[in-house]
């Protein structure tokens, strides 16, 4: 109905978080969920899939015109994705921050890319810039009924108002 997003409290903003084909073959996916969920965010969806050409490059349209371009393209699509969305409080901004620059030697240690990576062409981990771009992200990799609601048993404990 159409009240039912009247009210959006900030604890549920949602980002759209991808471990790369790199990541996935080098065994990141644990360290990489591990650092979202002891941060506090909550995840709603998550799966493992080999996107397709015209799938990567709707995800990455605006950078059609970039040299790089190609070569992004056959790297994420040379590989499993592990594709997730993960909520909470600026889940968009702090996800941007646990991952690091774009650029890892850019990337503070502490960081996924500053801990994980050393190539602008090999750094691990995808994450939302903005929460437009989450939305339009969210919806290309995920059919609405693949997003999960459910109330985490430590939501009172991460935060003290929803
Ligand atoms: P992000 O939002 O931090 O991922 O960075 P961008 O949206 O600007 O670029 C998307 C992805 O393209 C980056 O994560 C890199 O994997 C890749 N990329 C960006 N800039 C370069 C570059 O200068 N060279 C290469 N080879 N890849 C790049
Ligand atoms: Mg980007």
């Amino acid at each position: 109905a159409a009240h039912e997003h009247q009210f959006t409290m900030s604890s549920s903003e949602q980002t759209f978080i991808a471990i790369k084909p790199d990541g996935v073959q080098r065994g990141l996916i644990g360290p990489i969920i591990s650092r979202f969920e002891s941060r506090g965010f909550k995840l709603v969806a998550i799966k493992l899939t080999v996107p397709t050409k015209e799938h990567l490059e709707k995800h990455y349209e605006d950078l059609s015109s970039k040299p790089f371009f190609p070569g992004l393209i056959a790297y994420m699509g040379s590989g499993p994705v592990c594709a997730m969305v993960w909520e909470g409080r600026d889940a968009v901004k702090t996800g941007r921050v646990l991952l690091g620059a774009t650029n890892p030697a850019a990337s503070a240690p502490g960081t996924i890319r500053g801990d994980y990576a050393i190539d602008v062409g090999r750094n691990v981990c995808h994450g939302s810039d903005a929460v437009e771009s989450a939305k339009k992200e969210i919806a290309l990799w995920f059919k609405p009924e693949e997003v999960q609601s459910w109330k985490a048993a430590q939501f009172d404990w991460i935060y003290e108002k929803p």
